[in-house]
């Protein structure tokens, strides 16, 4: 029997750094550091497919960093503890809170059971700025307009706490009964369409930290307006690592506020202040993921069409900007911030589909696949969220993509069958002279489709059925 043992559950905090469940446990005994895949608890939510690479890449890469003492499980939590509680006689656990509405419920059950053990439960905060119940407006309802939320909740209360170092003397045991490995949670498709993701990530603590010092010194300066354009190198890339715990917002939020005060480094703080936004608005609003924020878009015409579903999902629309963006997320689990609102914009108005198609697809697709962000920006982007996009704002993704990728270099490297199409022919390749793409061997509807939709009929279309639940 091990003594003094204290669990440390490791959950969306993948990371030795700057964890407090981990220092705390640390300094209090030997640590039996688990992670727990959980398949039961999750509902609808299961953890889509680009997600599960991406943790398997980061429960190896955190092993390594605890000396390869993580001991890991597959099934329901609410078992696994209690089983581990018992035969290894521990009294005290350690986690960071996960705000998911079915992970509060399933950690509330699990508090109540290790209640009757004896086993103390201590958990912190790891992985927002701000908790959800600290931010409200002065009437103590949550804030329903972002500016306000951050402006006068977040930048009005205390700065967020400053990131901690890596536990000292932590002393790591694994679990001697346990012999399943990271391998066995099956978390690699059997299929391995993953190969060639690997060449766009470096999955883990180190990762992370290193994607953060490269934004920091050549992305940041200029972020304000570079963030707009899908190929220039001035976003952070961090979603994935944050979404995973590899890095907490706080290191990332002090490491920005280090450099010097300018527009970018202010408009860079804001965008985090977006994710907290997404997770009070999910903490207090727990139905976000499933049903409409703005109750009038229940009665909303939306159609159903497999076919253009599918086309918008495989990045065969023959608007080359979405089509791009589309197959950027396919081959590397990732979509520029940009382009996500455009396919979006696209999905639910031109195309009129309802925006869970999209939330959905980006789901099991998306290596930063987060439950608060993905509801909260797809209620966005479908007008029917909290201080959301409002629905006649309609993006045209041919002046988006003139806009954004003048000289079409994304467009080009994502859709690699119009890359000798010129500048001003490459965003609506209908537009050119049949003999002029024959030219350069594109036929339209053959080698890459014709518009799936009329641009101009579609908006049309789509303001009608707005005005229809005006
Ligand atoms: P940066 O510009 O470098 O921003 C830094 C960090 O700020 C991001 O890593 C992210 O944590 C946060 N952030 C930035 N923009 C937003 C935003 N609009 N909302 C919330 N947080 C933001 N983000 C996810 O993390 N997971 C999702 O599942 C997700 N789904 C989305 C779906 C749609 C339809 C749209 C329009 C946006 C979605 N986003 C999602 C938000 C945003 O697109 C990504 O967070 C961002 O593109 C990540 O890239 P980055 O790390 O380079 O961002």
């Amino acid at each position: 029997m091990i003594k003094d043992i204290v669990l440390h559950w490791f959950r969306q905090d993948l990371r030795t750094l700057d964890n407090p469940a981990l220092c705390m446990a640390a300094s209090q005994g030997v640590v039996l550091p688990i992670y727990i895949f959980d398949n039961t608890n999750t509902g609808e939510y299961q953890m889509g497919s680009a997600s599960r690479w991406w943790l398997h890449h980061s429960l190896h890469a955190l092993n390594n960093t605890l000396d390869g003492k993580l001991s890991v499980y597959i099934g329901d939590p609410k078992d696994i503890i209690i089983d581990i509680v018992q035969h290894l006689d521990v009294k005290t656990i350690y986690w960071n809170r996960c705000y998911e509405p079915w992970q509060t419920a399933r950690d509330k059950q699990i508090r109540q059971k290790l209640k009757n053990y004896g086993t103390r439960v201590h958990s912190f905060n790891g992985s927002l700025l701000w908790e959800p119940w600290d931010i409200l407006k002065k009437d103590g309802t949550p804030y329903k307009v972002f500016t306000s939320f951050y402006r006068n909740g977040c930048l009005n209360s205390v700065t967020p706490r400053k990131p901690l170092s890596k536990p000292k003397n932590l002393r790591l045991q694994s679990d001697p009964t346990n012999s399943k490995t990271i391998d066995n949670l099956n978390l690699l498709p059997s299929i391995r369409w993953d190969t060639k993701m690997e060449q766009h990530w470096k999955i883990g603590e180190q990762g992370a930290k290193k994607n953060l010092q490269q934004f920091l010194r050549s992305g940041l300066e200029g972020y304000k307006q570079g963030r707009n354009f899908p190929n220039k190198k001035h976003v952070s890339r961090l979603s994935p690592h944050l979404h995973f715990g590899e890095i907490s917002p706080n290191q990332v939020w002090h490491a920005a506020n280090s450099k010097h005060a300018s527009k970018d480094t202010e408009h860079f703080l804001s965008e985090l202040g977006w994710r907290e936004f997404s997770y009070n608005l999910l903490y207090h609003f727990p139905k976000l993921p499933s049903k409409n924020f703005q109750p009038k878009f229940n009665h909303f015409p939306w159609k159903t069409n497999k076919r253009l579903l599918q086309r918008w999902q495989t990045g065969q629309t023959g608007f080359p900007f979405i089509d791009a963006g589309m197959r950027e997320l396919w081959q590397t689990g990732y979509m520029h911030n940009r382009v996500r609102m455009v396919v979006g914009s696209f999905l639910v108005k031109n195309l009129l589909l309802h925006w869970h198609h999209g939330e959905k697809w980006f789901w099991d697709c998306l290596v930063d696949a987060d439950l608060a962000n993905n509801s909260a920006s797809w209620q966005w982007v479908a007008g029917s969220g909290a201080d959301a996009a409002p629905y006649f704002r309609i993006f045209n993704p041919v002046l988006q993509s003139k806009k954004f990728d003048p000289e079409a270099l994304y467009i080009r490297k994502w859709v690699p069958e119009l890359k000798k199409l010129k500048s001003n022919l490459i965003h609506a390749p209908w537009e050119a002279n049949k003999s002029e793409l024959k030219d350069l061997g594109i036929v339209l509807g053959k080698t890459y489709p014709k518009p799936i939709i009329d641009l101009k009929a579609s908006r049309t279309s789509a303001l009608d059925a707005y005005n229809k639940i005006r």
